[in-house]
């Protein structure tokens, strides 16, 4: 080792270079101000060499072409740790320093060695932004699907964990996005299913609602409210109206209740005015009878004079009393015909109304209230006969292209097509319920899985044969369907849960095929 000031070595080196004729090159300058300096002489830095691979790397993305600036500046100043820094990056390692330690610890001693290694500090601040990501959207994801909040979680942790393993949380972030989609979608559907529900909730309202314009203003205008894009303010408005049509009903059941009072009340006056009538028509006979005997009795006619006068008074007051009891029983009559008339108006309109609310008015199928009612007499039969009972859900393909193409209106025909043509093809122990706009559920009494599916493909070829007619076009329905076999431990809902899950996969499948659950 020389004792020469670093000046002095330099200005050395460079009489040497221009000494020996030699480039003034990086590699040997360093060379020969080793030799002068009395240091060993490292390995030359592999200037071209690092070039012609930073060439070769790919530069795709905004972060590849960041950690090439990175690699380029790194080999310009001969520093490897940087060329070794950007190339980890480039492969989507930590290097080894982050591994050891905490991300938080390392990060600012790797600040303090060269920009390039800051990437590992940028990783963990880019992994927090994620997991906030992640967290902040989980709310809108639902939580009912417990295997992907597990998922979640285990993710979550990982992406905070200090010294995270980039290679394994690539790959998770690829397995909870492929399951985050299915998730998304399904919220989406669900919240289209709600709205359906609401609507058909609203229906129903309007349907049950006695005649009355006011209501069906209301009816309307909730459908309108009700239907997307939706904003919490419209739902508001749903709410209060919903809340107004409510009180119309309870207010319009009140009234049924008043008229039958009214009635109630009648009776009993009717009935204390035909006893008051007999009293007094027993009162006269007795009079008439005492009478009799006074003129029996009597031996003069001034002895019947007074007789005779209270006999005609009496009369006079027998027949006053009957007058009045004929006029008032004649009105009690006629209030009691008219509230009877009334009255059954309103039980017909009743019976009218509950005999439509548990069948849709499109189709004539059962909606979901009789839907309700029939799965319940049909589990109950099962369990009691230990029969097989299988449940369809059916859900027409692409039928929103057919109502934009050729209108709602032939969209309600084409839907009435299907259920006319379902109920000809089962047999007459099947029960065809319209579930939702265009989903159906069939109940297949004393059918086994393998049958129920087979009855349901043969629907599908029926409605190859049977064309809707819009018109003179023909046009050709198809469905897709799940089909699932009541199991033992399990409630008529959470079958048709599960056949509606099979028609969700046979819709992803390819749609117009039938699965079994
Ligand atoms: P997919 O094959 O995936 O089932 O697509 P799709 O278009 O059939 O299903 P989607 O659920 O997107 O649309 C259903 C459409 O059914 C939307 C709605 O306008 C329509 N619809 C629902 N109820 C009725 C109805 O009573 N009459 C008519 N004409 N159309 C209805
Ligand atoms: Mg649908
Ligand atoms: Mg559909």
């Amino acid at each position: 080792m020389t004792n020469q000031k670093p000046f002095e070595i330099a200005r050395e080196t460079l009489r040497q270079l221009t000494a020996r004729k030699m480039a003034p090159t990086p590699a040997n300058y360093q060379a020969i101000y080793s030799e002068v300096a009395g240091v060993p002489a490292e390995p030359p830095f592999p200037v071209d060499q690092l070039r012609d691979i930073a060439q070769a790397l790919p530069l795709k993305t905004p972060g590849q072409q960041k950690q090439r600036g990175l690699l380029d500046s790194a080999i310009g100043q001969l520093n490897w740790d940087g060329v070794k820094s950007a190339l980890m990056a480039y492969g989507g390692f930590s290097p080894p320093a982050i591994a050891a330690g905490t991300l938080a610890s390392a990060a600012p001693r790797l600040d303090s060695l060269s920009p390039a290694l800051t990437a590992p500090a940028l990783t963990a601040d880019f992994f927090e932004q994620i997991a906030r990501l992640i967290a902040y959207a989980l709310p809108a994801l639902g939580s009912d699907d417990a295997r992907f909040a597990e998922q979640t979680q285990t993710l979550l942790t990982a992406l905070r964990q200090p010294g995270a393993d980039v290679v394994a949380v690539k790959l998770m972030l690829g397995n909870f996005g492929n399951r985050l989609s299915f998730a998304a979608e399904e919220q989406a559907e669900i919240k289209v299913t709600l709205l359906k529900l609401l609507h058909l909730i609203i229906e129903n309202i309007g349907e049950l609602s006695l005649d009355d314009r006011w209501l069906t203003g209301q009816i309307e205008a909730l459908m309108t409210a009700s239907t997307p894009p939706l904003t919490l303010r419209r739902l508001d408005d749903v709410e209060s109206r919903l809340k107004d049509v409510i009180f119309k009903q309870t207010e319009a059941k009140g009234r049924a209740l008043e008229a039958q009072e009214d009635m109630r009340q009648m009776l009993a006056t009717f009935i204390e005015r035909l006893s008051q009538m007999t009293e007094s028509t027993s009162t006269y006979h007795g009079k008439m009878e005492e009478n009799a005997r006074l003129i029996e009795q009597a031996k003069t006619i001034a002895d019947i004079a007074p007789v005779l006068k209270d006999v005609v008074g009496a009369t006079r007051t027998m027949a006053r009393d009957s007058l009045t009891a004929r006029d008032e029983l004649r009105g009690m009559r006629e209030k009691a015909l008219a509230t009877e008339a009334e009255l059954v108006k309103l039980h017909q309109e009743l019976d009218r109304v509950s005999a439509l609310a548990r069948h849709d008015p499109l189709t004539g199928a059962l909606n979901r209230k009789g839907l309700d009612e029939a799965l319940d007499r049909e589990v109950s039969n099962v369990r009691r006969k230990d029969s097989p009972l299988c449940m369809a859900m059916l859900d027409i393909d692409n039928f929103k292209k057919l109502n934009d193409k050729l209108g709602h209106a032939t969209g309600d025909e084409a839907l009435t097509h299907l259920a006319t043509v379902t109920r000809e093809v089962m047999r007459p122990q099947d029960t065809l319920a319209r579930y939702g706009g265009e989903e159906f559920v069939i109940l297949l009494p004393d059918t086994s899985l393998d049958n129920g599916v087979a009855a349901m493909t043969r629907l599908q070829r029926e409605l190859t044969k049977r064309f809707f007619m819009a018109g003179t076009e023909k046009i050709l329905i198809t469905f897709s369907a799940g089909v699932a076999q009541l199991a033992a431990n399990e409630t008529g809902p959470e079958a048709i849960r599960r056949a509606d899950q099979a028609m969700y996969l046979a819709k992803r499948a390819g749609k117009n095929r039938v699965l079994g659950a």
